[in-house]
């Protein structure tokens, strides 16, 4: 490129405004992307923090992690903005860790041999003491069963009761699917969840077998999880600084109600936009909106003619953490969380955070207990999931010293069984100048939000430097 072309494209970068509407994470590096190359960006966050999922809170004179408090490590997007904002040295893996199912069986360990609590040997004694001898004998069958459906059923629950028993499925399977992502094992894609495996089963002819050959190796390879020292919030106040250094306009406490739609560009507007400024709309010529579901459909409605339709996201939760004086727990620590068999316990997850996480072990501990939120007052829903704590970590918990209890919107993760979202995608990516990221429409999870947005922000910042106008496509 020459540098009259160089020139000429800084200048057309700098001139180019983007409105991000959303400050979680998919906001957040939507936003840094664009600004990397010189746009103005403003961010708009309804709350008065940025951070959404990535939430913490001052319990007891420490921070806290009050929703998402780690990250699935593997190589990509997520790793690299951790050394791009000179994270490195405060990551912290998370123990090797056990995992625990709770049932009429009691509460019991997941063998470490298992995947997506699929067992690799039937014969394991944990598996026993979860589904019994006679759940034992009917997941052998799987070993000798002809190879009817190999490789060809993309269902989680399908293949798991149809190659395992209905024990293995509701008492292994079910309580991670619900607990982690708040969906049955019939809405999970197995070639997404657990890549390889439908062709492993192919190779060794059953699905234990399969789970026996995808298993790394080497057991001491890197921690799967990781987090931050300080917890999650300083990923959040990493980002902001690089924001501020970059000149992002950040404006918190400014609800998104509309984004209309101009002859040329965009015009936002929000409720708790500057008085000064008259509350006037935000122009742009472009917007990226990375909002949580309802809010998404909500404003993308009179802009793309897809984005109606019912709900995808799962059910909002209830999350109630308690920091606990309960010195019995060091003898009792349940590695990184007990899942609860559906429909057994008060709530379907806890999380041991101070077992999870080796910089933060021991007294006081912090869990940290998952419900579907039904409503009521944080007495009542606090109470309960003291008793959903109390029963779930097997007994004695000690004394609750701080309490904290959110209400969050989850979203479908990237494995779903969801062709009504995978076609919602597509169709909401057609214009060039309207960015969609988030959770709901590609996949809950920090790394994956992460990657996604920056992918997102790269095709709108494409069509901003090098052509493509709004509404070229799939207006409404
Ligand atoms: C309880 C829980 C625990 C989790 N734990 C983990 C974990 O340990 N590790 C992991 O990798 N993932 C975890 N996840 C998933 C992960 O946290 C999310 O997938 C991810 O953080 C979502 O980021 P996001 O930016 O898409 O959405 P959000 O974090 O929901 O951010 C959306 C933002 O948009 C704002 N907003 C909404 N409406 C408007 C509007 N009209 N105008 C302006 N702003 C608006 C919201 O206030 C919010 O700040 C967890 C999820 C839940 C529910």
């Amino acid at each position: 490129m020459s540098s009259d072309a160089a020139s000429e494209l800084i200048r057309h970068a700098r001139s180019a405004r983007v409105v991000v509407v959303g400050g979680g994470v998919a906001g957040l590096v939507a936003a840094l992307e664009c600004a990397k190359v010189g746009m103005q960006v403003t961010l708009l966050e309804r709350s008065d923090r940025l951070g959404g999922l990535v939430a913490s809170a001052e319990l007891d004179g420490r921070m806290v992690d009050v929703a998402a408090d780690g990250w699935r490590v593997a190589p990509g997007d997520f790793e690299d903005l951790i050394d791009e904002l000179g994270l490195r040295e405060r990551v912290v893996g998370a123990r090797a860790g056990d995992t625990w199912v709770a049932g009429s069986f009691g509460t019991a360990l997941l063998p470490e041999a298992s995947i997506l609590g699929i067992p690799a040997s039937p014969f394991d004694a944990r598996v026993a003491r979860i589904i019994g001898w006679s759940g034992v004998w009917r997941a052998y069958l799987d070993r000798l069963r002809p190879p009817l459906t190999i490789g060809a059923e993309r269902n989680l629950g399908a293949l798991t009761s149809g190659r395992m028993g209905r024990r293995v499925l509701e008492r292994m399977v079910a309580p991670l699917t619900w607990g982690i992502h708040s969906v049955p094992p019939e809405r999970v894609d197995v070639d997404r969840a657990a890549r390889g495996l439908n062709a492993a089963l192919t190779r060794t002819g059953s699905l234990s077998g399969a789970v026996a050959q995808q298993l790394p190796d080497d057991r001491s390879a890197p921690p799967a999880r990781a987090t931050l020292e300080g917890g999650m919030s300083e990923l959040i106040d990493a980002v902001s600084g690089r924001l501020a250094d970059l000149e992002v306009e950040v404006r918190t406490g400014v609800d998104v109600t509309a984004i209309d739609r101009r002859v040329a560009g965009f015009a936002v507007e929000a409720t708790g936009l500057d008085p000064d400024a008259g509350g006037e709309p935000v122009e742009a010529d472009a917007v990226i909106v990375a909002t949580p579901e309802p809010a998404a459909r909500r404003l993308l409605a009179p802009l793309l003619a897809d984005a109606g339709g019912p709900r995808l996201s799962p059910a909002d939760l209830d999350v109630v953490t308690l920091v606990l004086d309960a010195p019995a727990l060091d003898a009792r620590p349940r590695g990184h969380a007990v899942y609860a068999v559906p429909d057994t316990a008060a709530a379907t997850a806890v999380i041991h955070a101070t077992a999870t996480w080796p910089h933060t072990a021991g007294d006081p501990h912090v869990v940290r207990v998952t419900t579907p939120a039904r409503g009521g007052s944080d007495a009542e829903v606090i109470a309960a999931s003291t008793d959903a704590a109390t029963e779930l970590l097997g007994g004695d918990i000690g004394r609750v010293t701080a309490v904290h209890r959110a209400t969050w919107t989850p979203a479908l993760p990237s494995s779903a069984l969801s062709p009504e979202r995978d076609e919602l995608r597509v169709a909401l990516r057609r214009d060039p100048r309207i960015g969609v990221t988030g959770a709901w429409i590609d996949g809950t999870g920090i790394t994956r939000v992460a990657a996604d947005a920056k992918t997102e922000a790269e095709r709108v910042r494409s069509a901003l430097l090098w052509g493509g106008s709004a509404g070229d496509s799939a207006s409404a």
